[in-house]
């Protein structure tokens, strides 16, 4: 069977992270996503990540060199053989071309659809558990015991970038950079949307079926 490769496209708060944690089992391929990765090397204290810091912290695209440099190495990883979730990336259209340029067929883009006016209250409302990077929402998917994680007990908080100012700025920036994804891929035959306001089961199962057709 040839590798399978995935993208899940959609604006920040539209409940890719929250689709990629079951497909990783559904599908039995891992996920990347080049937020995760970024946040990972700030974390390390690389310097990349040092590079990549006031970038993500005003909610701008963190340049395409070091994203690529990134995905490089993780596309090279023994576990990206069998295929992957692309998760937040590409993010423009360059990353996409680049993506492209590098000879990897992507088998299907999902476009997860979630108007505007639900983001902020999605993004206001994530949190996100420190030790293994779990997502939940103060009110569509809360922990059992306040600020502790279901999955592993770890600490449960709310991410920099998920301030209101923030996140304006995240929004625009999807809508002027990544959106124009959403033609680029369609007019490729690869693009499948689904309406994400569903609740994250209804979600799962139409990304599924896109998955398949
Ligand atoms: P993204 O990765 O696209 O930025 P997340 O998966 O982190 O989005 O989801 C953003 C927030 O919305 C999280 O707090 C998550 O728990 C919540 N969420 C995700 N999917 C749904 C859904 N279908 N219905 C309600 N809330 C959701
Ligand atoms: P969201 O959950 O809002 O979709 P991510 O975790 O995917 O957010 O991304 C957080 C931040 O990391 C972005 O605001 C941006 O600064 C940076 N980032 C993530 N992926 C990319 C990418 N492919 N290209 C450029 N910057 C990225
Ligand atoms: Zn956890």
């Amino acid at each position: 069977m040839g590798a399978r490769r995935f993208i899940l496209l959609g604006p920040p708060g539209a409940g890719k992270g929250t689709q990629s944690a079951r497909l990783i089992e559904a599908l039995g391929v891992p996920q990347i996503s080049t937020g995760d990765l970024l946040r990972a090397a700030r974390k390390a204290g690389t310097e990349l990540g040092k590079q990549a810091q006031a970038y993500m912290d005003a909610g701008q695209l963190v340049p395409d060199a070091l994203v690529l440099s990134l995905v490089e190495e993780r596309l090279a990883r023994e576990d990206a053989r069998t295929g992957y979730i692309l998760d937040g990336f590409p993010r423009n259209i360059a990353q996409a071309e680049a993506l492209a340029s590098r000879g990897i067929a992507v088998e299907r883009v999902v476009n997860v659809v979630v108007d505007s006016s639900a983001l902020l209250g999605r993004l206001t409302g994530r949190r996100v558990c420190q030790q293994c990077g779990a997502t939940y929402h103060i009110q569509t998917a809360p922990t059992s015991r306040e600020g502790v994680c279901d999955a592993c007990g770890g600490v449960v908080s709310q991410r920099k970038d998920d301030d209101a100012a923030v996140i304006a700025n995240r929004l625009e920036v999807y809508h002027r950079e990544t959106s124009p994804l959403i033609e680029y891929y369609d007019r490729r035959g690869l693009l499948r949307s689904v309406d994400g306001l569903q609740t994250a089961d209804v979600v799962f199962d139409a990304v599924l079926a896109a998955l398949e057709n």
